[in-house]
């Protein structure tokens, strides 16, 4: 089980997030030896979605820490924050500033972030 997996289960958009949570956690609880790692755009939106869900997600922490400590810790999250996204309308935005749809894994900008909510019934966190 290396990052590709973790960070295939979680975008993989032809199953809805919660399922794709489900299946982490299944993961999580069968490879213990080889722990589920996730880095780049998935831990983003990963690491912002659990912020907002840290009871029903306690399972995933270990995934979680393994993650942060594999990006390089507190810094490698701050160097990440600092790095660019691009809003579908045109905006781009430090990723501090920015929103993610965890269904699309697309970043959303301030501006567009309610209306893709709206739209789509996604959620977005960020
Ligand atoms: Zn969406
Ligand atoms: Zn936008």
């Amino acid at each position: 089980m290396d990052a590709l997996t973790g960070n295939g289960i979680v975008l993989d958009r032809t199953v809805p997030f919660e399922r794709r949570i489900a299946r982490l956690i299944e993961h999580c609880g069968s490879a213990a030896d080889e722990p589920v790692l996730v880095d780049g755009v998935a831990f983003f939106l990963l690491y912002c979605w659990f912020q907002r869900h840290t009871t029903d997600a306690a399972a995933l922490r270990g995934l979680i820490d393994a993650s942060l400590a594999g990006i390089g810790g507190e810094l490698g999250w701050i160097g990440m924050l600092h790095q660019r996204g691009y809003c579908a309308c045109g905006q781009t935005n430090r990723l501090e500033n920015m929103t993610i749809c965890v269904e699309c894994a697309s970043y959303e900008c301030w501006e567009c972030y309610g209306c893709h909510r709206a739209r789509t019934g996604h959620e977005v966190v960020g």
